[in-house]
């Protein structure tokens, strides 16, 4: 099925595709088990010679591995997958032995000088891509579950790589179809009459589509952020102590913190960990209008951070007036814009850490100074990126994701208004067209050569 893909590869790649790979697939240095895995038409053939034996399908079987002058190697097991029920779609051949450089390079060099070639960065989920045994969105979960840096990342990336993402893509692939075949038929036979109810029907279909995407795109994005992390700004008016938080999330002097206004200039950036979720701090010059052009550049380079933010952090001093904190939110960034307000120096005015909602605001009561209040942000920034709650639908995604899921909604949302509008039915098939190929961007159905490439040069090599 993707052989017009295998041959596109086959241009773009300075390797033969066809070749039998193989790759130590455990890290380096010494451990329990060291695995080298063999993919491609010669695996058997190499493991009858290093094993000595004719290895039963998905069997384990106990062994010596020796090189090709009959020198024992190691002791071992030989496991054997044939095509097309293996990872790779073929046959794969993995020898277990004991964990340890030396070993296991040595393992390798007698099955590369049989004929296998080293693997690429991800060369064996590649071959399970391009022999349709998953997906792109699969495929990438691979990579994802390989890297999670924290349980619910990985729960994630399992549930990419079970197909939770593309079953839904599909299903929208379906929906869109069976719209595309009517409005096609009536391009086709232009003397029929149209049926005003089926006209209805299709607007229908293609309003569910919109939400169902919507709602895809915003699962996504919790995806996303469980993945690549949150960029939160903090941000404020000057003196309300954001450096001084900044400093006691990172946990060392990162920010210069004085009483004086506008000591902050410039960006500062810190990359945290907060239990396993990668979070992108930034702390910004206060807000106020400056004659100084260092400070109003500043300001220019804040607005800027949080245009790009996830979330924002608005801090202001516990003793002023919180419903014009809310008012300063509403009229800076919009209504519903993602903000928390930070209320900081709780400890001047003995009260005590809390988080509570105001008029749909988050907000959380602290001191940067004296760290009262600190876990509960701390929880509160895990809360944001789907953490440590259950989350029981989010999968693994990335931003082209969100791109190509974004693009398709902005497609057939045109459709729906040329369909309901101008009856435009070109214009209507030429979207929906536009719409189904985005997402089939998503599962790697239609990808240019430069996508793949950047997908799986992310890979580690054995996987
Ligand atoms: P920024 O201009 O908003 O970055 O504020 P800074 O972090 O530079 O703090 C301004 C002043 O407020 C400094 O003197 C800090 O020591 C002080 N400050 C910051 N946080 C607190 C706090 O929680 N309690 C008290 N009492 N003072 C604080």
């Amino acid at each position: 099925m993707r052989a017009f893909l295998r041959k596109s590869w086959q241009k773009v790649l300075n390797y033969e595709i066809e070749d039998t790979i193989a790759a130590i697939a455990t890290p380096p240095g010494p451990g329990g088990i060291a695995i080298v895995r063999i993919s491609g038409a010669k695996a058997l053939s190499i493991i009858r010679e290093i094993a000595g034996l004719e290895p039963r399908p998905r069997h384990a079987h106990i062994c010596t591995f020796s090189d090709k002058n009959g020198m024992a190697m190691d002791h071992g097991l030989v496991l054997f997958f044939p095509g097309p029920h293996s990872f790779t779609g073929e046959d794969v051949v993995e020898l277990h032995g004991h964990g340890g450089l030396i070993v296991s390079e040595w393992l390798l060099s007698s099955v590369l000088g049989l004929g296998a070639r080293a693997a690429e960065p991800g060369e064996f989920t590649l071959r399970a891509f391009l022999n349709d045994k998953i997906d792109l969105t699969q495929a990438e979960a691979v990579a994802d579950l390989v890297n999670s840096g924290s349980r619910e990342a990985a729960q994630a990336a399992l549930r990419s790589l079970d197909g939770v993402f593309s079953e839904q893509v599909k299903t929208l692939q379906k929906n869109l179809t069976e719209v595309r075949v009517h409005i096609e038929a009536w391009l086709d036979f232009p003397d029929e009459d149209i049926e005003p109810a089926k006209v209805v029907e299709i607007q229908d279909q293609l309003k569910e589509s919109v939400r169902f995407l919507e709602h895809l795109r915003s699962v996504a994005r919790d995806g996303v952020q469980l993945r690549d992390g949150v960029d939160i700004v903090i941000a404020g008016p000057p003196n309300v102590g954001k450096s001084s938080l900044m400093n006691r999330l990172a946990g060392y002097d990162a920010a210069i913190v004085t009483p004086i206004p506008g000591t902050t200039r410039d960006l500062l950036r810190e990359h945290l960990s907060i239990d396993g979720l990668p979070v992108t701090l930034t702390d910004t010059a206060g807000f106020r209008v400056s004659s100084d052009p260092i400070e109003t550049e500043g300001v220019r380079r804040a607005q800027l951070a949080i245009e790009r933010a996830d979330r924002i952090f608005w801090m202001v001093d516990v003793q002023d007036d919180l419903d014009k904190a809310l008012e300063a939110v509403r009229c800076e960034f919009g209504p519903d814009s993602a903000v928390t307000i930070l209320q900081n120096k709780i400890d001047l005015v003995s009260e005590n850490a809390d988080c509570f909602a105001h008029e749909n605001v988050t907000i959380i009561r602290l001191s940067a100074l004296t760290g009262e209040g600190i876990s509960i942000l701390r929880e509160h920034m895990k809360s944001l990126a789907g953490f440590g709650g259950e989350v029981p639908g989010t999968f693994s995604a990335r931003s082209r994701h969100i791109d190509a899921l974004q693009r398709a909604e902005n497609s057939i949302r045109n459709a729906k208004k040329e369909l309901f509008g101008n009856k435009a039915l070109e214009l209507v098939a030429e979207e929906l067209r536009f719409g189904q190929s985005a997402l089939s961007e998503l599962t790697g159905a239609i990808s240019s050569d430069d996508l793949l490439g950047e997908i799986f040069s992310g890979f580690c090599i054995g996987k």
